[in-house]
């Protein structure tokens, strides 16, 4: 089984769908929704959801117009260290401007041989104080969850070891996402480490929450773990998928 979870998008869904019928995997509907909370980016992730759904859809339309702007802004921040033709060349590997982000930079940083690779990128370049970074307003995190909620899915809070915070800010996190209806966390990620996967398996039971595994995968060669290398879920935890139908079947 295997969650499809483009950034605010969920144009790839049909054709991911037929790839995965012809390999024998169950594809379930997602997306990964940029997230603006307390001026810091979050990721909700939405499971298991009509991919019709009129709110879910606007409300993704609205975020990837905004990518279009904060691409600019990053093509203009590059070139002020001299660093030229970055907006020509993310949207050369990203093949439709409205999905533009800071991988498909940092794909053309690395042909250009400002960096040995896509990880390495993300330690000089496009993160907060480096250049290319702009800070940028995404949509509320509580609006991400009713969207996905709209549609009949399920709300996961994407790699919370991510995020750099502390224990009160991480608890106030959990609880905001908690009140606004999300229903899952990612405890298993292939941003997470083994000691992370314990620490938010603790937070799911705290927080009477679902469990979720995120490989984070973005292509291939550009990630901590290759799909479907994912570990188990700890003990304890309650797998997202555990009630929906496709699982039964497999089970
Ligand atoms: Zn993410």
């Amino acid at each position: 089984m295997l969650a499809l979870t483009d950034h605010d998008d969920v144009d790839g869904l049909e054709e991911a769908r037929t790839a995965a019928v012809t390999v024998g995997i169950c594809l379930i509907n997602g997306t990964e929704i940029s997230t603006t909370w307390h001026k810091r980016g979050v990721h909700i992730v939405g499971l298991h959801f009509d991919p019709d759904c009129p709110e879910l859809l606007n409300g993704l339309e609205a975020i990837r117009s905004g990518r279009i702007e904060r691409a600019r802004r990053m093509a203009d921040d590059l070139a002020k260290i001299g660093i030229t033709g970055s907006l020509e060349g993310a949207y050369r590997h990203a093949g439709n401007e409205r999905i533009i982000g800071r991988a498909h930079f940092a794909r053309f940083l690395v042909e250009q041989g400002h960096a040995k690779d896509v990880k390495s990128v993300f330690k000089r370049f496009l993160v907060k104080g480096k250049p290319g970074y702009v800070s940028h307003q995404w949509a509320a995190m509580s609006d991400a969850i009713d969207w996905i909620r709209a549609g009949g899915g399920v709300a996961v809070l994407a790699h919370p070891g991510r995020y750099d915070l502390g224990k009160t800010n991480m608890r106030e996190l959990f609880t905001d996402f908690k009140d606004a209806g999300g229903a899952a966390v990612e405890v298993v990620s292939g941003s997470h480490t083994r000691e992370q996967y314990q620490e938010f398996a603790a937070y799911a039971r705290e927080f009477d929450l679902l469990s979720s595994c995120g490989s984070d995968y973005h292509g291939p060669g550009e990630n901590y773990l290759e799909l479907g290398r994912l570990p188990e879920l700890p003990l304890g935890c309650h797998p997202v998928w555990a009630d929906w139908e496709e699982a039964k079947v497999l089970n």
